[in-house]
């Protein structure tokens, strides 16, 4: 399991900044986590102004 961001990421930087993992970086269209450094955490879901970040089904 790992989370994931929707399209409805603006590109703040928001997430990137409280992820303990250094998980999230700016792809190419939008900030994407890495499923193999996420730990479930849950901190980047808080962080989003938009509502962005979810944990994936
Ligand atoms: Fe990083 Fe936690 Fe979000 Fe995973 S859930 S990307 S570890 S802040």
């Amino acid at each position: 399991m790992a989370y994931k961001i929707s399209s409805a990421c603006v590109s703040c930087g928001s997430c990137a900044d409280v992820c303990p993992a250094g998980a999230i970086s700016q792809g190419d269209e939008q900030y994407v986590i890495d499923p193999a450094a996420c730990l479930d955490c849950g901190s980047c879901a808080d962080s989003c102004p938009n509502g962005a970040i979810a944990p994936e089904e």
